[in-house]
């Protein structure tokens, strides 16, 4: 009886395995064609400052996917795929052009954009692409964007699995003008002294830390922490996943630097993030702040 239960929940086990790799291969099959396709778009999340007044101060751009049957596919789950097969070196490519254009066309507009920065991400198999500072140096003469305009986002992870090789990589991206910041803090095993070494300028606190602020005194000690560290190392602070008053004002209460989230806005179509942009020039720079509508 036993045996036989043992053998049906192993036949459900391999099941669901070849279930999940069929779906996965599929997935593999879709992506490849998917840039050719045009089924990629870019949204673009605000990131404000929590000194004064939620002011704008640039965005992050986040890539989605249309599938043609499938709807809207999250990122969490074709990067992964995309890492692994590699297609994420051309995907990354197609997403830093695009965001560089979308700022380069918005500092056409307004005089107002010219002071915004352009966060986006670079997975790690884009970090270790050898052609990598190359190909940013590229877009950059071929969109006209000024390197100070750009900030590139590396997960911890990415940045110390192969750290001796990552601070030369980090001092030849610094050395183009733009900014650097690492991603999703936190979530990897980087110690205070091994941090040091890289030429960062922003550490974005993950927001699995920003939830579990208020969840208890140790919740808000970590954080705390984090931002005391990231400034002993002469690092700005970006909290990510702000999804509540309560939550900006324990950050502001810790002098983080700068907010990103729920509270102030969702990533937004290219349109409506111009849009933000447009109402951020028009509010006053202090005063109260907070959600703008768009949560
Ligand atoms: P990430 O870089 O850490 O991006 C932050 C994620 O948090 C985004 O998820 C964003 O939509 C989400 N988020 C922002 N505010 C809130 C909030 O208040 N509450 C909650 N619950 N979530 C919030 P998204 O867009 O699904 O992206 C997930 C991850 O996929 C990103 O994490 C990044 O690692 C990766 N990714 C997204 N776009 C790109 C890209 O263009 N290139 C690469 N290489 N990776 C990307
Ligand atoms: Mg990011
Ligand atoms: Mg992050
Ligand atoms: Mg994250």
């Amino acid at each position: 009886q036993a045996k036989k239960a043992g053998r049906n929940r192993f036949k459900a086990f391999t099941q669901a395995m070849l279930e999940r790799a069929s779906r996965l291969l599929v997935l593999e099959t879709d992506l490849r064609g998917a840039i050719s396709r045009g089924e990629f778009f870019l949204v673009y999340q605000p990131i404000v400052r929590l000194d004064n007044a939620a002011a704008l101060h640039g965005f992050e751009a986040l890539i989605r996917w249309r599938h043609p049957q499938n709807g809207l596919i999250s990122p969490g789950e074709f990067i992964p795929v995309a890492e692994e097969s590699g297609l994420i070196v051309d995907i990354g490519l197609m997403v830093l052009r695009e965001a560089c254009q979308t700022l380069m066309s918005w500092r056409a507009d307004s005089p107002y954009a010219r002071e915004l920065v352009m966060s986006v991400n670079l997975s790690p198999r884009q970090f270790s692409d050898p052609t990598l500072v190359e190909d940013v140096k590229t877009v950059l003469a071929e969109t006209g964007l000024p390197p100070q305009a750009l900030k590139l986002e590396i997960t911890e992870t990415a940045i110390m699995d192969n750290a001796t090789s990552a601070v030369d990589k980090l001092r030849r991206l610094k050395s183009l003008g733009m900014a650097l910041s690492i991603d999703d803090f936190g979530t990897g095993y980087s110690s205070m002294s091994s941090l040091q070494q890289f030429p960062l300028d922003t550490l974005k606190i993950d927001l699995s830390f920003v939830q579990r602020m208020e969840t208890g005194p140790e919740g808000l000690e970590i954080v705390k922490a984090i931002i005391s560290l990231a400034h002993s190392l002469q690092l700005q602070v970006i909290a990510e996943g702000v999804e509540r008053e309560v939550q900006r004002d324990l950050l502001r209460g810790l002098a983080c630097e700068y907010a990103q989230g729920y509270l102030y806005a969702r990533p937004l179509p290219t349109q409506e993030a111009w849009e933000y942009m447009r109402r951020s020039l028009n509010r006053p720079t202090s005063g109260n702040d907070g959600n703008n509508g768009n949560g």
